[in-house]
Formats: structure tokens, C-alpha cells, sequence
């Protein structure tokens, strides 16, 4: 394979346009980028809860915050509220924000133990500042004070504005289905796509987002699949969109059911929610009735049934052809990190980028590094099934016996006995998250680190009192999440 020039997008959806702006933003003076979607087939029109480093990917691009919530409706995001998840009856937020202060030898929780130990520790959450805002349902920015967040947004008016920003950096747009792929008879390597009205799309490397139709990397290049659905059991969702009853929180609500979840997430002008089940222990006509009745305020689309597979490709890139977006994989939604991968995934094919040929090394190392961010993040989200006291479905008595990974077997382990949670290198889920989870979820540890013996108790009441009334008051003194929003990007 020669040089690439010509890169050839198949799909439209939010991964599609994420890629062609990435693309013609950075690398648009040295390709030639064409991109085609059909109205026809539409897109999926769901993702619309995102994770705090989509704002570093914004910055790359020099998009402009409050351009971009106006332009699709976008509320701020500060954590998920785990509703349910525990027992049934039981609510804690997972936030993007740091809790309490840490030594390089021991994180918080251990001072945490050992204050709720001798009697005087308020929840794990009293102590950070993003998670104390939430529940508050306050948001503001300020230079004083950092605060980690991430966004909600309209899925489609997303795609919209990222389109613009593509065709404003020179990427074409093509209409029109995709009705053949024409491949080189010797090496396999995909050549051209050939649209129903018999437009010819020649192309030296193809971007398949053509979401779960998988049209080049699977239904050409037949690259398979690597199913993880023992782990992560839930495979169909229902989705539908309502109208807003009050202010907008500024968190994503999962709230935990017999067979699985329901989401909700509030936007500056309707919610969007959906119901996440295993087909084994729920009817797709339970899961219309029960998200129908438990939604509030009148609906705005009819119920869309969704099945998908958990799992991903066994090879992202393979011969000329990268999968980015749903076409990839999936695991599933809980924590909104589908967006976040294929940002990864365009972000290091841009690293790793072909300019003068495809060599294996570049291939190989692409394929390593997405694995082994993609089963890190797998392991994370089969954490919130498998760490549960929930005994009253036959789907949660699944859930809480399944094997899970070995690694993650141990991490759960090590946190048990002795309070211990970190970060892999390029792990995507910090000591916070893994903590947060894991006391949320019921685990709570049987030991902790040594170093706090060396502190007195009143030093360590001193700590907590101190972090604990200066989060509160900080907190006070922002507005709330809807006011904020108001002033700063209303639509
Ligand atoms: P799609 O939106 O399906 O787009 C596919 C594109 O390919 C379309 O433009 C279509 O027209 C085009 N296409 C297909 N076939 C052809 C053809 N033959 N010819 C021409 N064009 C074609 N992610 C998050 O980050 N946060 C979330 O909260 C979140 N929630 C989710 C909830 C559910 C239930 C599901 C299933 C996913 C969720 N995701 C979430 C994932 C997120 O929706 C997707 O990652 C994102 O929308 C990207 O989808 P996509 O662009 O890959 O596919």
C-alpha cells in the first residue's frame, strides 16, 4: 500500500462526524476526507451523557464552550447517581471529582476508615466538592475553584454542529447508501465504496462508522467478534425522549431494576431516558410499559427498541479499514464512555497515522493499546453487576455469582481486605471512580493502611471538619445548575 491521501468515512452519526472534525481540523491540509451517510438508514440517536476528557478533546479542536452547549442544548454534568443498585433501596453518586486529600502512601479512604471507625466521619461524599454540587443540584465556574465535569447533550444536534465544523475545514459530505464495497482481489484491502446511484467513492483508507451495520469491517472484511455477554448480560434497550418537568440536575441518573437499569438525562429543552434489560429476564413489552410508567412528563417519541452485543471487534483496525463508534463494539452505557473510546480511538489513529502506508507495527500497536483500554473499561462497568447485595431477580442472582475477569476478581479482593483501589497505567477509571463504586456498591473494607495510626484522632477530626466545611461553603456559594445554565449557554 502506497501513501494515504484519500480517507473515506462510511457513516454519519455522532462517531462519523467526531472523526471528520478531528481529521479535517488537524490533518485537513495534508488529506482529502470524504464522509457518507445515508438519511435513509439515519442514526442511532442515542449517547447523549459524556465523561470529563470529551472537554480536552473540544479544546483540541478549539470549540468553543458556550458556542457548542447553545448549539445542542447541553446541560453540565457532574457524576451518576446510582439509584438502587445496592439493595434495591439505596442511592450513592459516582462524580468526576476528587474526594478528600490523599498521602503519597495512603489515599483518603484509609483516613476515611478510620474516622468512621472511632465514630465522627460523614459519608465518603460529604468530602468532595463535585459530588457535594450535585446533590446540591448546584454548578457554576469560576477561576478560583476547579471543578470536573462533563456535558449532556442532544445527540443529533451534536452530529449537526460537528458537521459544520467538518465541511467549514474542507471534509466533503456524500448522501446516499452505501450499496457495494469493492475490495483488491489479491490483498483483500477495501478500494471503493459504490453507492446505490452508482457513485464510485475511491479511498486509500476507510473509517467504518457505520455503527452496529458493521458494513465494512464485518460484513466486508468479516474481522469478528469477541462477546462478552456473560459478563455484562443486559442486550436490548428501549429509548424514548420527554419533556422536561423542572429544572435540569446536572447528573445522570441510573436507576437499577429487577433485570437490569433505566437512564435519565436531563437536557435544557426535553430528557431523554431508556430502560437497559437482558432479554433472558425481561419482555421487550415489559420494558416499553415499565419505562413508559416510571418516565416523567409527556412523551415526545414513540419507544425505540434497540438490541445490541456486548463485546468488540477482534481486530479495531484491520488491512485499510478502522472501526470507530458502535461499529467497534460495545460495552454498554452505564458510564457513558462510548463517545470517550472513539475520541481515543481517532485520537491515536491520528498518532499512529498511515501518511506514507500501512505497516503491521502501526496496526499492531493500535490494536494493543485499544484492547487494553477497551477491556479496562469492560472490567470497570461488570464491577456495578457483579459488587451488589441484590438478591431479588433471578437476573441479580446472575449477576452477583457470575465469574468475572481474573484481574478485576483481584482488584475486588484487594480492595475487600485492605482498602486498596488504583489506576492502571492509561486506565481511564481513577482510584476515586474504582473507590467510590466499590463502597457504594456494599463493599466495605476490612482494613486499612497503617500510616493512619500515625495521626490522633483529633488531627484527623481536625482534616475531615476542615475539608468538610470548606466543600459546604463553596458549594453554598454557587448558583444552581439551572440558573447557571441560563446565564451561561441557553439554547
Ligand atoms: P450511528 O449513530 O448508528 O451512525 C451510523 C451511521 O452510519 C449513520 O449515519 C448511518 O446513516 C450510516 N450508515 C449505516 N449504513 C450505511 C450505508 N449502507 N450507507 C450509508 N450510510 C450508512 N455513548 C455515550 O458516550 N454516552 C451515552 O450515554 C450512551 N448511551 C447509549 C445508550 C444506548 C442504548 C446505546 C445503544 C448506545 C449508547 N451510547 C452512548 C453509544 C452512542 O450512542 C454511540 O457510540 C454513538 O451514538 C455513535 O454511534 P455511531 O456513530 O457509531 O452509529
Amino acid at each position: 500500500m502506497g501513501a494515504i491521501k484519500k480517507v473515506v468515512i462510511a457513516g454519519g452519526g455522532t462517531a462519523g462526524w467526531i472523526v471528520a472534525a478531528a481529521l479535517s481540523k488537524k490533518l485537513g491540509d495534508v488529506l482529502d476526507i470524504t464522509l457518507v451517510e445515508s438519511e435513509d438508514i439515519g442514526t442511532i440517536g442515542v449517547g447523549e451523557a459524556t465523561i470529563p476528557p470529551i472537554r480536552v478533546f473540544h479544546r483540541l479542536l478549539q470549540i468553543d464552550e458556550q458556542e457548542f452547549m447553545r448549539a445542542t442544548s447541553a446541560t453540565f454534568k457532574l457524576g451518576i447517581s446510582f439509584e438502587n443498585w445496592k439493595n434495591g433501596d439505596d442511592t450513592y453518586i459516582h462524580s468526576f471529582g476528587k474526594t478528600g486529600r490523599e498521602t503519597w502512601l495512603a489515599d483518603f479512604i484509609h483516613f476515611w476508615l478510620k474516622a468512621k471507625e472511632i465514630g465522627f466521619a460523614g459519608d465518603f461524599g460529604d468530602y468532595c466538592y463535585e459530588l457535594q454540587a450535585a446533590q446540591k443540584n448546584k454548578f457554576g465556574l469560576s477561576k478560583n475553584s476547579e471543578i470536573n465535569y462533563a456535558y449532556h447533550l442532544d445527540a443529533t444536534r451534536y452530529a449537526q454542529f460537528l458537521r459544520k465544523m467538518s465541511e467549514a475545514s474542507g471534509a466533503r459530505r456524500l448522501e446516499g447508501k452505501i450499496a457495494s464495497v469493492q475490495q483488491n482481489n489479491d490483498t483483500g484491502y477495501i478500494e471503493s465504496l459504490t453507492l446505490e446511484n452508482g457513485e464510485i467513492i475511491e479511498g486509500d483508507l476507510f473509517i467504518d462508522c457505520t455503527g452496529f451495520h458493521g458494513l465494512l469491517i464485518e460484513k466486508t472484511l468479516h474481522t469478528g467478534y469477541e462477546d462478552w455477554g456473560h459478563w455484562l448480560p443486559c442486550n436490548t434497550a428501549v429509548a424514548v425522549q420527554t419533556e422536561s418537568v423542572g429544572p435540569a440536575v446536572p447528573y445522570t441518573r441510573s436507576i437499577a431494576h429487577h433485570a437490569g437499569w433505566r437512564w435519565r438525562i436531563p437536557l435544557q429543552h426535553r430528557v431523554g431516558n431508556g430502560l437497559v434489560y437482558s432479554s433472558d429476564y425481561m419482555s421487550d413489552d415489559e420494558a416499553v410499559s415499565t419505562l413508559l410508567s416510571s418516565v416523567e412528563g409527556k412523551t415526545l417519541t414513540e419507544p425505540r427498541l434497540i438490541k445490541y452485543r456486548t463485546g468488540r471487534r477482534r481486530k479495531i483496525w484491520n488491512k485499510n479499514c478502522v472501526a470507530l463508534g458502535l461499529s467497534s463494539g460495545f460495552i454498554e452505557p452505564l458510564e457513558s464512555t462510548s463517545i470517550h473510546l472513539f475520541i481515543m480511538g481517532i485520537t491515536r489513529l491520528m498518532q499512529l497515522f498511515p501518511f506514507s502506508g500501512i505497516e503491521p507495527s502501526l496496526v499492531d500497536e493500535f490494536n494493543a493499546e485499544t484492547s487494553k483500554e477497551l477491556e479496562m473499561v469492560r472490567d470497570f462497568i461488570i464491577l456495578h453487576y457483579k459488587v451488589t447485595e441484590r438478591n431479588d431477580s433471578s437476573f441479580w442472582q446472575y449477576c452477583r455469582n457470575m465469574d468475572v475477569p481474573e484481574k478485576l476478581a483481584r482488584r475486588i479482593e484487594l480492595f475487600k481486605s485492605s482498602a486498596l483501589a488504583f489506576q492502571r497505567e492509561g486506565e481511564l477509571f481513577r482510584v476515586d471512580s474504582w473507590t467510590q463504586v466499590m463502597l457504594g456498591q456494599g463493599i466495605t473494607p476490612q482494613s486499612y493502611h497503617h500510616l493512619v495510626e500515625l495521626m490522633s484522632a483529633s488531627e484527623l477530626q481536625n482534616m475531615l471538619t476542615g475539608l468538610d466545611g470548606s466543600i459546604a461553603k463553596a458549594v453554598e456559594m454557587l448558583p444552581t445548575h439551572q440558573e447557571f445554565v441560563d446565564n451561561y449557554c441557553k439554547a
